[in-house]
C-alpha cells in the first residue's frame, strides 16, 4: 500500500488524536520539485505523479485553513460513496481521497490528483446519498478534466519558474507546499471558469447515475441552494466561486430530460443514519 493510499486514514487519525494539523501522513521525500514547477509553468503535459504531488500540496494548504471534521465513521462513509462514484469515471485508478472539513460554509472542492473535500456545512444541506453522490460526482469531474491544473497554469504559479528552483533540499515537499500556497488560496477564492462548472455539473450527474443513484441528486442540491437566502454568510464563497444555482439548473435541464426514465435509489435512511450526529452537534 502506498503512502498516498493511507493519506486520509492518517489524517483522520491525526484529527482523532486531537492534533488537527494536516499533512501528518504525507511521504513526499521523492518530490522532484523542479519538474513539478516546470510542468505547470511550461504548459507541458503534467504527468500523473506530478499532478498528484501538486494536489497533495494544495490539499495541505486548504486543510491547514480548515482541518477535517472529527467523525471517523462519517469520513469513512463519505469515502466509500465517493470512491464508488470515482470508480465510474475515466480515471478510476487515481488515489482518490474524500474528506469532510470542519467548516460551516456550504461548499465542496477538489484538487488535482483526486483529493476531494466537502464541508460540514454542505453535508448538512444534503438529504440523501444520491445528493451526496451528485456533489462528489461534480468534484470528481473537476479532477478528471484537470480544471484546477489548467487554471493554475494561467495563474501566478507560472511565474515561479523564473525564480529557479533549488535542486537538493530535505524539504522539497514543504517547499512545494509553500510555493503553491499563494496560488492555491487565490484560485480557491476566485473559482474556476463558469464553463468548467457547467461541465462538472453535467458529468457529475452522469457519474452519479452510472454509480446507480438517482441522477436527480445534484439538481436537488442545486434546488435547495437556489431557495436559500443568498445573503447567508455561509453561501458567500460558493456564490462567488460558482455560477448561481438557478443558472446551473437551467444548463442541466436539457440533459436531465433524457434521464427521466431512470428510477434509481436515493438511500435516504442510510445517509441520515450516518449524518445524525452532524445535526445533533449543531444544536
Ligand atoms: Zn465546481
Amino acid at each position: 500500500m502506498s503512502a498516498r493510499r493511507v493519506l486520509m486514514p492518517a489524517l483522520i487519525a491525526a484529527v482523532v488524536l486531537g492534533g488537527c494539523k494536516s499533512g501528518g501522513g504525507f511521504d513526499m521525500k521523492n518530490v522532484d520539485l523542479g519538474n513539478v514547477v516546470k510542468s505547470v509553468g511550461n504548459l507541458r503535459e503534467v504527468k500523473e505523479p506530478e499532478e498528484i504531488q501538486i494536489g497533495q500540496s494544495m490539499t495541505e494548504t486548504l486543510l491547514g485553513a480548515r482541518p477535517l471534521y472529527d467523525d471517523p465513521e462519517l469520513q469513512r462513509y463519505v469515502n466509500e460513496v465517493g470512491m464508488w462514484v470515482a470508480r465510474q469515471s475515466e480515471r478510476p485508478n487515481l488515489p482518490w481521497h474524500f474528506g469532510i472539513n470542519d467548516s460551516d460554509h456550504i461548499n465542496a472542492f477538489a484538487t488535482p490528483g483526486g483529493y476531494i473535500i466537502i464541508t460540514k456545512g454542505m453535508m448538512k444541506q444534503l438529504r440523501n446519498e444520491a445528493e451526496l453522490a451528485g456533489v462528489l460526482g461534480h468534484e470528481v469531474a473537476h479532477v478528471n478534466q484537470k480544471h484546477h491544473l489548467k487554471a493554475l497554469r494561467k495563474s501566478a504559479f507560472a511565474s515561479l519558474l523564473g525564480e529557479g528552483v533549488a535542486a537538493a533540499t530535505d524539504s522539497k515537499h514543504a517547499e512545494l507546499v509553500q510555493k503553491l500556497a499563494g496560488p492555491t488560496k487565490e484560485l480557491y477564492a476566485r473559482g474556476l471558469d463558469k464553463s468548467d462548472e457547467f461541465e462538472a455539473d453535467r458529468m457529475g450527474v452522469v457519474l452519479a447515475a452510472r454509480a446507480g443513484y438517482d441522477p436527480y441528486g445534484l439538481p436537488a442540491v442545486l434546488t435547495t441552494l437556489a431557495s436559500a437566502d443568498p445573503k447567508d454568510n455561509y453561501l458567500t464563497l460558493l456564490y462567488k466561486t460558482h455560477p448561481l444555482p438557478q443558472a446551473r439548473l437551467d444548463q442541466l435541464a436539457p440533459g436531465l430530460a433524457t434521464l427521466d426514465s431512470i428510477k434509481a435509489p436515493q438511500n435516504a435512511p442510510r445517509f441520515q443514519q450516518y449524518t445524525k450526529k452532524l445535526h445533533v452537534a449543531s444544536q
